[in-house]
């Protein structure tokens, strides 16, 4: 017989997965001997028989928890349903990662018209008896039947007023009597007449029920995917004896930390609630009071409390988030666990610890949430600023950090107004972003777009860049071409000042001062632990000497995939691209593309000099031609003049760059093989700035040439054949001996299945998982936001497989590959570029498969970082 129903006493802090978070930590407190009121966890293995039965709990199950409440009975000298003097318990939810407030608790559960009186009887305290059972009709009708909270705080809210008084507190033991039998009435009403469930072991199994229930709730689901838990946990079920903190004067509840979950600082920091139960002091039915004052409350409690909080901490080596009740004077412990703190905190309390003694390097680093880094990175709002600030809408937060300045309407005037122009801060505000807003986007401080989700062009080009940015906010109402929007109620011309919360989604009027982000001592203490324990190296992707800069003082190793084609967007050259996608013949495109080369060297060799002599890959052009042609009619004039062409042509010329599926159209390494001029500029630029760098500066430069979107070995043979051509031709001209690598992209499925063969031409593969994930998948990064969240909610998918790599699928496909690519090439290098680069859970597979190196925006460069350094810790 399966064993469903573990005594706290049974269990211990190693069986967090069958116990979950909060029942194992229960029995680990009872094993040390604390005041834990007794109780048992059903298992989270119940859990997942109650799905598998057709949610239905089976008679085995339901048979061991009778077995376990006869158990507590027997402890505590009190029946369960006894009328005179019943035992009571709570029912509490707890999952094996620990999901604050996400799935529910029912208390004083056992009570019913007729134990209520015996309980009011036996404890005397008849105010109390009411208020513990108004208390669980509202608990149990909210949580087991849904019936909305809302209706019940209604009638409190109206009853006080009734009575004139603030609190509930205030309310007497008459008052909370009537109270209980009109909640019973609101059941009633909510359930078609159906009489509030009067018999214990009923309520018992409907609570135990509706806790696996709550597992898969909406809010449980989003908080899944955005933590990486998976959906096959389920939660355990602890059933608790009652201990009592609203019975008076000398009873309280309350929460603690044993360091401050914000800052880090070491001490006590935390809140009770005199004569209160439960959820009363996080709901903010009254101001709690500091811990500190316990001290002169109950001076008793407070030092036995401050002994044995400081034991767990000693006892779990990490900073502890504890939940306790006070009854009549004496304290129980009714939950502890490693407490969720931001990220200053956690870096601060690993590197105390440290120095404490308390753990090693190793385990610090392994403490330290990676996606975490991410606020330490972003300029924020200044807190009092921020006070002041009003908000007048939200939508999607797509990249962190906070920004205030003036609204533009078009990439052209942001530019102008900008960074790099009159340098005032900018937010541009738009319908939609597109490439050709790059230096707008650039230039500005922040981005809000009404149209796109959490992977549109805005949301991945602003990530890419650390600039903030909100997007898809529907309410706004924007007409660009007159430079006006409203939202809020408030109308927003060019030059208005607005300000942005890319990490909260929020858009607030006016101009809230912000400040930058600060990378402290003890930040730059983890990074280089870090650095000593990962065997994952960390390039970034980057397309300008800044963010390369940038990038560097992150700690990037080098570039991983710099972008040829985000270079052309400028003013100057992109009039120079279009003549070259307009040319007729060779020649003229030759001409064209010789206009190219100073600027695309140039670039080079800035980045070349950013980086100090680390290496770069660089990737030749990429997207389908038609990103680049025009179609504002003015810009199609002026190209028509330019190239002695009637706008007609020039018109007709761009169309048939029109193609139904550019995605999978004339791009990548294919606009070199029917152009092959294209792979000559690029490598005579890439050539001529390594040389000329290398003499320079003295770096010992090997470029790394990276021919794109190839599928197929001969495909790769031919680029590669122009490539190695030019860039003899370049190193005899200059009389150079440079050496030089020349590898490819695996992106498309055919690639990775033939990697034996590509390995044979490319010296290295760089994985591109947004094209592999769009190509394996079959839809396209930027129309999945239209239907993914069907897939979540039909439990299809759990989570983004552009932002989390799809390790079955597409990560059997990476595996292979490099399998493959290594077997035919003993020395092949394999890295990652792509948003995965810098997302945790996928940087922990390219550790496993053996890459090399993950590619990610500068960014995130630390947290790809940590998040190397975890993967080997955690892999060893
Ligand atoms: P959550 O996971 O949302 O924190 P809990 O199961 O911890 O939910 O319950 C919330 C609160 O209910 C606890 O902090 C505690 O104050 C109260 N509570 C739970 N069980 C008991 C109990 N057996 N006796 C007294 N209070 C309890
Ligand atoms: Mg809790
Ligand atoms: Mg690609």
């Amino acid at each position: 017989m399966a064993k469903w129903v573990y005594k706290f006493h049974e269990g211990s802090a190693a069986m967090r997965n069958l116990l979950g978070g909060k029942g194992c930590n229960l029995a680990e407190m009872t094993n040390l001997g604390m005041p834990i009121p007794q109780g048992f966890t059903v298992t989270t293995e119940a859990c997942t028989e109650y799905y598998n039965c057709g949610k239905q709990i089976s008679q085995e199950i339901q048979d061991q928890i009778f077995e376990a409440i006869t158990w507590l009975e027997g402890i505590n000298g009190k029946k369960f349903g006894d009328t005179e003097d019943p035992l009571l318990v709570s029912v509490r939810s707890g999952a094996r990662a620990s999901m604050p407030g996400m799935m529910d608790t029912i208390l004083n559960l056992g009570l019913n018209d007729v134990a209520v009186e015996g309980f009011a009887k036996k404890t005397g305290n008849p105010r109390f008896a009411y208020d513990s059972y108004r208390r669980f009709i509202q608990m149990y009708s909210d949580v087991v039947m849904e019936v909305p909270k809302s209706y019940f705080e209604k009638i409190i809210d109206e009853m006080k007023e009734a009575k004139g008084v603030h609190f509930d507190t205030e309310l007497t033991a008459d008052d909370l009597k009537d109270l209980a039998n009109r909640f019973k009435a609101v059941y009633k009403d909510a359930m078609n007449g159906e009489e509030f469930p009067q018999d214990p072991k009923d309520q018992l199994m409907g609570a135990v029920k509706a806790v696996f229930r709550s597992w898969d709730n909406p809010r449980a689901i989003v908080y899944r995917r955005m933590n990486d838990i998976p959906g096959d946990w389920g939660t355990a079920v602890n059933v608790q004896t009652m201990v009592f903190g609203n019975k008076g004067e000398t009873s309280g509840t309350g929460v603690a930390f044993t360091r401050n979950p914000s800052t880090g600082e070491k001490g006590i920091y935390g809140e009770y609630l005199i004569n209160a139960q439960g959820e009363d002091v996080v709901a903010g039915v009254r101001t709690p009071q500091p811990i500190s004052k316990l001290a002169e409350d109950l001076p008793e409690c407070y030092e036995e409390f401050m002994n044995l909080a400081m034991k767990l901490e000693n006892h779990f080596r990490d900073m502890q988030d504890m939940e306790f009740t006070i009854e009549e004077g004496k304290l129980y412990f009714l939950q502890t666990r490693n407490g969720k703190r931001t990220a200053p905190a956690a870096i601060q309390i690993a590197c105390d610890l440290v120095d404490e003694g308390m753990i090693t390097p190793e385990e610090a680093v392994c403490r330290i949430e990676a996606k975490s880094l991410d606020q330490l990175l972003h300029p924020t709002f200044v807190p009092e600023a921020l006070k002041a600030g009003e908000v007048i809408g939200s939508a999607l937060p797509a990249s962190p950090g906070a920004a205030a300045g003036k609204v533009y309407f078009t990439a052209d005037e942001a530019k102008d107004a900008g960074k790099g122009g009159r340098g005032e801060r900018v937010i541009l505000v738009r319908l939609e972003t597109s490439p050709e807003d790059i230096e707008g986007m650039h230039a500005a401080q922040g981005i809000l777009t009404v149209r796109g989700g959490m992977t549109s062009h805005a949301a991945v080009v602003a990530r890419g860049m650390g600039t903030c940015c909100v997007s898809g906010c529907g309410e706004i109402k924007i007409d660009e071409e007159a430079k006006v929007f409203e939202l809020g109620g408030y109308t927003f011309h060019e030059g208005d000042y607005i300000s942005l919360d890319g990490s909260t989604g929020k858009i607030y009027k006016g101009d809230i001062a912000t400040q930058e982000a600060t990378v402290s001592g003890n930040f730059e203490r983890i990074m280089e632990w870090a650095d000593q324990f990962r065997t994952l190296r960390v390039r970034t992707n980057a397309d300008t000497p800044a963010d390369t800069a940038n990038a560097v003082k992150l700690g990037a190793e080098g570039i991983g995939l710099c972008r040829t084609e985000h270079m052309f967007f400028d003013a100057e050259r992109i009039p120079k691209i279009r003549k070259m996608i307009l040319s007729d013949t060779v020649e003229q495109r030759e001409e064209a593309l010789n206009e190219l080369i100073p600027f695309q060297k140039g670039d080079f060799k800035a980045m070349y000099k950013a980086l100090e002599g680390r290496p770069m890959t660089v990737r030749y052009l990429d997207p389908p031609l038609h990103e680049f042609v025009p179609t504002d009619p003015e810009d199609i004039k002026a190209l028509a003049e330019d190239m002695g062409m009637t706008v007609e042509a020039v018109k007709a010329k761009c169309d048939d760059l029109h193609e139904f599926n550019p995605m999978m159209g004339h791009r990548g390494c294919r606009l070199a093989v029917t152009y092959p001029e294209i792979a000559r500029m690029q490598t005579r630029a890439v050539m001529e700035a390594a040389i000329e760098v290398k003499e320079e500066c003295g770096y010992d430069i090997i470029p790394e040439i990276m021919i794109p979107l190839v599928g197929e070995k001969k495909e790769l043979k031919f680029v590669k054949d122009i490539v190695v051509e030019t860039a003899e031709k370049v190193k005899a001209e200059k009389n150079s001996d440079i050496q030089y690598h020349i590898g490819t992209m695996i992106e498309i499925p055919r690639a990775a299945l033939t990697a034996d063969k590509i390995a044979e031409e490319a010296e290295f593969f760089s994985f591109g998982t947004n094209d592999l994930t769009q190509m394996t998948f079959g839809f396209s990064r930027d129309d999945a936001g239209k239907f993914l969240d069907s897939y979540y909610k039909a439990k299809i998918y759990e989570s983004d497989p552009f932002a989390r790599l799809d390790q079955e699928g597409v990560g059997q496909l990476v595996k292979m590959a490099v399998e493959k690519g290594r077997a035919a090439r003993a020395d092949l290098k394999c890295g990652i570029c792509g948003e995965h680069g810098g997302d945790p859970s996928s940087v922990e597979f390219c550790h496993k498969v053996g890459l090399n190196y993950v590619s990610c925006s500068p960014f995130r460069v630390p947290i790809a970082r940590l998040a190397a350094a975890q993967a080997a810790l955690n892999n060893k």
